[in-house]
């Protein structure tokens, strides 16, 4: 059985995203999209309320679980029995970065590799940063989250 590990801070999730995890999602027998708990990079939705966001979008992919981890990657990876990272391009600016921690988790744990999906042109300059940079000014959400991902956004703002 194949399983691979999308991971990410998902704060929130995206249409970007989404796109990454439908795609992945056909290529093995199991994604598990792992949810970064890292509080040194001061979310804006707690681990939880990602999670949930994430469990609403993917509800109709049945092959797709939603998980937290903290810590290493590669040690999240081989818990779950994952041997596959999927990470997603969306520009030459992501790749040196991406390349680096591809290389490093492959030094540190070799029979774990990372495969590389390309952005949708459509979201290739979409993040969760711009998303929340739109929302502080009052803007539409509607074609960068899924419409439960943009009530919560809302909600987030209003309190
Ligand atoms: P991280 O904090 O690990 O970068 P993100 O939630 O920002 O977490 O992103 C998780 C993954 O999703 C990364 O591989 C990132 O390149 C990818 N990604 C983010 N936005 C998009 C997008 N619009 N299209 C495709 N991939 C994306």
């Amino acid at each position: 059985m194949s399983t691979a590990i999308y991971p990410g801070s998902f704060d929130p999730v995206t249409l970007g995203h989404q796109d990454i995890i439908y795609r992945s999602s056909k290529m093995v027998d199991c994604l598990i999209v792992g949810v970064l708990n890292n509080s040194s990079k001061k979310p804006l939705f707690t681990v939880e309320e990602r999670m949930d966001m994430l469990r609403e979008v993917t509800k109709d992919l049945p092959n797709v679980l939603i998980e937290s981890f903290d810590g290493l990657l590669v040690d999240f990876a081989k818990q779950r029995k994952a041997n596959i990272i999927v990470r997603g391009l969306r520009a030459i600016a992501d790749f040196e970065y991406e390349l680096q921690i591809a290389q490093t988790n492959r030094s540190i744990c070799p029979e774990v590799d990372t495969i590389f999906l390309s952005t949708s042109l459509d979201y290739s300059f979409l993040s969760s940063s711009i998303v929340k940079e739109i929302a502080c000014y009052g803007g539409r959400l509607d074609q960068f989250v899924a419409p439960y991902v943009e009530k919560k956004i809302q909600s987030k703002w209003r309190k």
